[in-house]
């Protein structure tokens, strides 16, 4: 997750909160061990685990891609009906907020909010960028 953004759409501003969001932190979670994890989570190192291993990751569209992990990756979890990575709290699409999120992984930090990628997993998430404020 990241901070609230502004972006243009039609000349109109439209913010991303990711605290009313959570989507990223949901969608990578539907396959065990998806989401990196850099280093293990050093304020709990039982939030993350070691794999080598070949990883089958299935896009919304149907795309399924393989992908060889080694490394640690974010323990999941079911929350609320969704799956999350076990840091994740709160309720996706309404409030959110990531426990670790001081050390949290470098992928969360880079991950762009406003992106192709944000956008798309929002849209998965069934998160209208009207339902941000
Ligand atoms: S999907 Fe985008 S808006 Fe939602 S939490 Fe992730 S970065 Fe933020
Ligand atoms: S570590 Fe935090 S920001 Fe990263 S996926 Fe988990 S809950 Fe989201």
């Amino acid at each position: 997750m990241s901070q609230l953004i502004q972006i243009q759409k039609n000349n109109l501003p439209i913010s991303f909160d990711c605290q009313t969001c959570g989507a990223c932190c949901s969608f990578f979670a539907r396959k065990e061990g998806i989401i990196d994890a850099d280093t293990e989570v050093k304020e709990d190192i039982d939030l993350s685990y070691f794999v080598d291993e070949e990883i089958k990751f299935q896009w919304p569209d149907g795309d399924v891609e393989t992908i060889h992990h080694e490394g640690f990756v974010m323990r999941t979890k079911a929350l609320n009906g969704w799956p999350a990575c076990i840091a994740l709290t709160g309720e996706v699409g309404v409030k959110v907020s990531c426990s670790v999120y001081n050390t949290r992984p470098t992928p969360c930090r880079t991950f762009e909010v406003g992106s192709a990628a944000c956008l798309y997993v929002r849209k998965w998430a069934g998160i209208d960028l009207e339902q941000i404020a």
